[in-house]
């Protein structure tokens, strides 16, 4: 026989920055396995809400499916995460889904991470070996070393602990902790650590790290469980060091 279940999701829509946002209710079949992603693309098969009515495809942002990109991110039942990982029978129904609050709608689910990547290139998150010429082998890493800034670069900026720390809104410059704790994992790098001084003084100013109120919620919900307030901790440590650097002018 047949499997007649059903899921029911509602959805939080919106068609670009300027409209109202609404709600529409969706029915699909029920089949076992499904994530939320499978769910949408379910819904975009087939895009009739749960009157019979025909509606538009609901628009969401993919890319990996498996919870490496970052891409899918939305309010699940009210929580940040991660659509292709969110299995439709872990879920409470109905299934409510929502844009993420924090950044600009794009439309629907879909929303614009922009000051994300700003903020990257703010504290400059890479390493600079930029060369026309073989530079040789790079710098070793201990074992442990290696281990430890492995955690550190799971990042995938995502945008949950910017969603889930009060201190990020339209109102704030705060860049959040995700590139925070990339300063922490860059300047740690051997030869990353030549551009410590100019990342600490990117998050010295306006939107750095005194606009964090350490409320603790960002590493709660970092589904990769990134040390986020230890990053933030040790980085409160290195901006103070290097004030009192600037104040007395030595290095
Ligand atoms: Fe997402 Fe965690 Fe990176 Fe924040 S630190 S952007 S929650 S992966």
């Amino acid at each position: 026989m047949a499997d007649e279940r059903v899921i029911r999701l509602s959805i939080t829509r919106q068609k670009d920055r300027q409209s109202k946002p609404y709600v529409e209710e969706f029915t699909i079949p029920y089949r076992q396995n499904m994530n939320v992603t499978s769910a949408l693309m379910e819904i975009r098969k087939n895009p009739v809400n749960a009157n019979g009515e025909k509606t538009s495809a609901v628009v969401w942002e993919c890319v990996c499916l498996e919870e490496v990109c970052g891409s899918c991110s939305m309010l699940i039942n009210g929580k940040p995460r991660q659509a292709c990982s969110a299995l439709i029978d872990q879920l409470e129904q109905s299934i409510h889904l929502a844009p993420l609050s924090t950044f600009p709608i794009i439309r629907d689910l879909m929303v614009d991470r922009h000051r994300m990547f700003d903020a990257l290139k703010r504290v400059k998150a890479w390493i600079p070996i930029d060369g026309t010429y073989d530079l040789g082998p790079g710098p070793r890493f201990s074992e442990e070393k290696r281990r430890w800034a492995y955690e550190l670069s799971k990042c995938m900026t995502c945008g949950c602990c910017l969603e889930a720390c009060p201190n990020v809104n339209d109102k704030s410059k705060f860049m959040g902790p995700a590139a925070l704790s990339q300063v922490r994992l860059f300047n740690a790098h051997p030869t990353g650590e030549m551009n410590k001084k100019e990342r600490l003084k990117a998050i010295m100013g306006p939107g750095g790290i005194t606009e964090c109120g350490n409320s603790q919620n960002c590493v709660r919900v970092c589904p990769k469980g990134i040390p986020l307030t230890t990053s933030i901790a040790h980085l409160n440590r290195e901006t103070t060091k290097q004030s009192f650097k600037d104040f007395f002018g030595s290095y």
